[in-house]
């Protein structure tokens, strides 16, 4: 079987990310890069050993960020990132792997796949590199400054790439390597590679595996990150006697109401579920038990607004509410501009967050013999 390592390098000081900390012990949604970084290699079943180069002073939250992971183990890196690696490679050595990821720490997006595909091209057979990276293509026009800051050349871009991490390696190579080129500055460690006359060869990389340097770089993550998430509801409710209904939080005028403890809109209790089951926080008749007296005759905005205020509380935001109302009368169309300034001053938003439409059953069910209304809601949120 072949032992694959990773070594991760995060011993550097990050001085152009400013902050606190370095880089990598940076939080992004509330967990630190370095440790997402570790899960992504500590999670992967043909990574059998995780190494970090770390700088001595972040001993203490370097064991806070490894907490919990098995197999992993750290060494103190060197001043610069290729003696950080040499370090951590000679550290591996004294149980030496057949293979060797070496990554940059700050570039916690690396997904599996990438990890598959570089230790994949390794174990491609007898004529397989030393060396793989991920590489993307060039998409903006390079150009070399001169000396007086003027654009003096236009480069091509067809045989240039951009290298990323994770780069593998055969170990005896790349350790011999960056022993016999230990004290220069080469930036990756496929150009240490290079430098020995091995050869490094490409598999696609990745754009969501960004390396964080800067704060606008953890913003882009931020972002990647950002999750959103849709939420359903339906509800029903009969008629009776009255001279209105109550939809979307408006007074409907009609020949007949809705029954209900409360006061009976339906628009908006399938709006509430939607909203509760857009982020797990269970449905209406948990937090407003038609049980209880309070909610006798209640009006359903405050049902909607509360779930929303929950869904503010957790950090979430709401991006589109839209409801279908099911009925043969009361015609909704007019009533609809309406129904969506309500239902937008309920919930303090605007108006572009909400859409209201209706429709009939072509006089079928319940809707059709005009026993009751029914409501649907989708709520669209985003963490
Ligand atoms: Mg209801």
């Amino acid at each position: 079987m072949t032992i694959c390592a990773a070594l991760i390098v995060a011993a550097g000081r990050g001085q152009r990310f400013g902050g606190d900390l370095p880089k990598q012990y940076a939080r992004l949604k509330g967990e630190r890069l370095l440790r997402r970084t570790l899960r992504a290699f500590c999670g992967h079943p043909k990574v059998q050993r995780v190494v970090v180069a770390i700088h001595p002073e972040d001993a203490a939250i370097f064991a806070e960020v490894a907490a919990g992971f098995a197999r992993v183990s750290a060494v103190h890196g060197g001043a610069t990132r290729q003696d950080s690696v040499r370090l951590g490679l000679e550290a591996l050595g004294a149980d030496a792997p057949d293979l060797v990821l070496i990554h940059d720490g700050a570039r916690p997006m690396v997904s599996a796949g990438l990890i598959d595909a570089v230790i994949a091209e390794l174990s491609a057979g007898p004529g397989a590199a030393d060396g793989v990276l991920p590489a993307l293509a060039v998409i903006d026009t390079m150009k070399r400054l001169g000396a007086d800051g003027r654009i003096c050349e236009t480069l091509s871009r067809e045989n240039l790439v951009r290298a990323q991490t994770p780069q593998g390696f055969r170990f005896r190579a790349i350790l011999e390597a960056h022993r016999k080129f230990a004290g220069e500055s080469l930036t990756d460690d496929a150009a240490v590679l290079e430098r020995a006359q091995g050869q490094v060869v490409t598999v696609p990389g990745d754009e969501t595996n960004i390396k964080v340097t800067t704060m606008e770089d953890l913003a882009r993550l931020a972002a990647v990150l950002t999750e959103n998430r849709t939420g359903q509801g339906f509800d029903v409710h009969r008629f009776g006697p009255g001279d209105h209904v109550m939809l979307c939080g408006l007074k409907v005028p009609h020949s007949q109401g809705l029954i209900g403890h409360s006061d009976a809109d339906v628009a908006l209790h399938a709006g509430t579920d939607a909203i509760l089951g857009a982020f797990g926080a269970g449905d209406i008749g948990q937090h407003f038990p038609p049980s209880d007296p309070r909610w006798r005759g209640a009006a359903s905005d405050r049902f909607v607004r509360h779930a929303y205020d929950l869904l503010l509380e957790r950090g979430g935001a709401l991006i589109h509410l839209d409801f279908t109302i099911i009925c043969e009368r009361p015609k909704v169309a007019p009533h609809r501009a309406a129904m969506v300034a309500s239902v937008a001053r309920i919930l303090s938003i605007d108006q572009s967050r909400v859409s209201v439409k209706a429709t009939t059953t072509e006089g079928l069910g319940f809707t059709g013999r005009q026993e009751g209304i029914a409501a649907q809601a989708v709520a669209t949120i985003r963490f």
